[in-house]
């Protein structure tokens, strides 16, 4: 295999009749996925879209998503998965900024596009799932009989244009080679011990890494993905207990609001027999909370865009060290980098900058040769921007993002260590920190609360729960009690939004 466009054609052959993805709509054996996404490759090839084109993908998780990725990916083209919560005048930036030669959108917002890319020169087709709205409909590429193009591919060609999640600024598009993408498929299926028995229920969305080494990665193994359309956290209760899942996956937040549920004390979570969780800061009693009622090992794992999946999580045959992000993914290096002086390695034991190197590293960020540079040093350690430290025996254990540092006073503080103190209170559901003015000491920490349904929280009760767990120079100095967090198409709490929403 040279790709991810050789996963289904594999292993396709092996498992045809198994149910490879089920969606709200409809369920596809692995030789329906092969098939379907041959006919997508071989309608774009006779559309005249080349291999090496850029060709983006615009919607929501649904099976179509998944067979035009395929199909994409056997037409040799390079694979734009596209935020779903860009606004489609976004859409219409990033199409132009890539040169994409074809978009895949949903029947709903095939008019905006196509309004939006006439004046795109390059962009030679808009395909809508479902209605055609007048643009291609998709049915017209699956109903086909062109021949499929017989594409070989470089492993070190461009596979994916990746846009990072958003959380601390505007996305970025991280090129990703073939090999980069199918090899982390590979390592998060070996580290998760994925088999074909195995049934992932995820709403995780399918353009981020993090859903794509799960689909993926499940398919190499000849494993079923349940993939929701969106994150509900009733309906993943109800579809975990359905399918007899073997594996839940999702970001924190999806955690909490599981744990928040009021179906949670019926659900069946019985056939579980791992879930993982990632993308963002998870606090351990969040992680103990979800294994005890699941009876299930709950997995950390950490990753980014740029890494085109996962770098560190732990392996089902190793014991879990509590807290820890997890160990590198074989034949991935990792450092912990001096914080002031990037070519020193931090002391051991200390908090530095996570810096990784090794084949799954991206190539760069598309058309932004500025912004790869500050990233990737010469000798080829891509900066994570995140603080970590690293024990004696490889463990990571993430303190924060850097650029989430609140100074208070003159010292450091790091939000995730005041949310993983509020998590614990019993009458938090969940909680995110950020810095607010203060003329005194630059910055204060504030806690951004949404309550345990039914219970009444106070400030004062939550300041003085946190002062007693921290350090008197990281104790928030204000709680401020909201409904809910906003959050990236990932999941992700965004810091910056609340700290936009409430500071004048
Ligand atoms: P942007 O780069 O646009 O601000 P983003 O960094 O959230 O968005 P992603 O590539 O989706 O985009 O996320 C990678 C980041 O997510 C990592 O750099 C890290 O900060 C965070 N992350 C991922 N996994 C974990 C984890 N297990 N614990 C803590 N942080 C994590
Ligand atoms: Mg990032």
């Amino acid at each position: 295999m040279d790709g991810p466009g050789d996963i289904l054609p594999s292993v396709g052959a092996r498992f045809g009749a198994k149910p490879a993805l089920v969606t709200a709509t409809r369920t596809l054996t692995f030789a329906e996925l092969d098939a379907l996404s041959d006919r997508v490759a071989a309608g774009l090839a006779a559309r005249g879209v080349r291999a090496g084109r850029p060709v983006s993908l615009y919607a929501q998780n649904r099976w179509e998503w998944v067979v035009a990725h395929h199909g994409a990916l056997k037409a040799g083209a390079v694979v734009n998965p596209v935020n779903v919560m860009l606004t489609p005048e976004e859409l219409a930036f990033v199409l132009r900024d890539c040169g994409a030669a074809a978009v895949f959108t949903s029947a709903e917002q095939a008019p905006t596009v196509l309004e939006l890319t006439r004046d795109l020169p390059e962009l030679q087709m808009v395909v809508a799932f479902g209605e055609a709205n007048g643009a291609v409909a998709f049915d017209e590429l699956l109903t086909g009989d062109d021949p499929v193009p017989q594409i070989t591919v470089d492993p070190d060609a461009p596979s994916t244009i990746g846009y990072t999640s958003g959380t601390t600024g505007h996305p970025k598009g991280a090129v990703q080679s073939h090999r980069a993408v199918l090899l982390n498929c590979a390592l998060t299926a070996t580290m998760h011990g994925r088999r074909p028995d195995d049934v992932v229920v995820t709403a995780l969305p399918a353009p981020h890494v993090y859903g794509n080494v799960v689909i993926n990665g499940t398919f190499l193994a000849g494993g079923t993905v349940v993939l929701m359309e969106r994150f509900a956290p009733g309906e993943a209760l109800r579809l975990i207990g359905e399918h007899r899942a073997t594996l839940f996956e999702g970001v924190p937040a999806m955690y909490a609001m599981l744990l928040a549920d009021p179906g949670l004390a019926d659900a069946d979570l019985s056939s579980l027999t791992r879930c993982t969780v990632g993308g963002q800061t998870i606090p351990l009693s969040t992680i103990e909370r979800w294994q005890d009622r699941s009876g299930a090992p709950l997995i950390e794992l950490w990753g980014m865009t740029e890494v085109a999946g996962l770098g560190t999580t732990h392996a089902l045959y190793a014991p879990p060290v509590p807290g820890s992000i997890g160990v590198a993914l074989p034949g991935i290096e990792l450092r912990i980098a001096d914080l002031e002086d990037v070519s020193r390695d931090a002391p051991a034991g200390e908090p530095g900058e996570l810096m990784v190197r090794g084949p799954i590293v991206m190539s760069g960020y598309h058309g932004n040769p500025e912004a790869t540079a500050e990233t990737i040093e010469p000798d080829g350690w891509l900066h994570t921007g995140d603080v970590a430290t690293m024990d004696a025996t490889g463990h990571v254990f993430v303190v924060d993002r850097r650029k989430n540092m609140i100074i208070t006073g003159g010292y450091n503080v790091y939000p995730a260590e005041v949310e993983r103190v509020l998590a614990a209170h019993p009458k938090v559901a969940m909680v995110a920190a950020g810095p607010v003015p203060d003329a005194v000491r630059g910055e204060l920490a504030c806690a951004y609360v949404v309550p345990v349904a039914g219970t009444d929280p106070t400030e004062e009760e939550l300041l003085a729960y946190a002062g007693e767990h921290l350090a008197a120079y990281k104790r928030p100095r204000l709680v401020r009690f909201v409904e809910a967090l906003p959050a990236t198409s990932t999941g992700k709490i965004m810091r910056r939004e609340l700290i936009k929403q409430f500071t004048p």
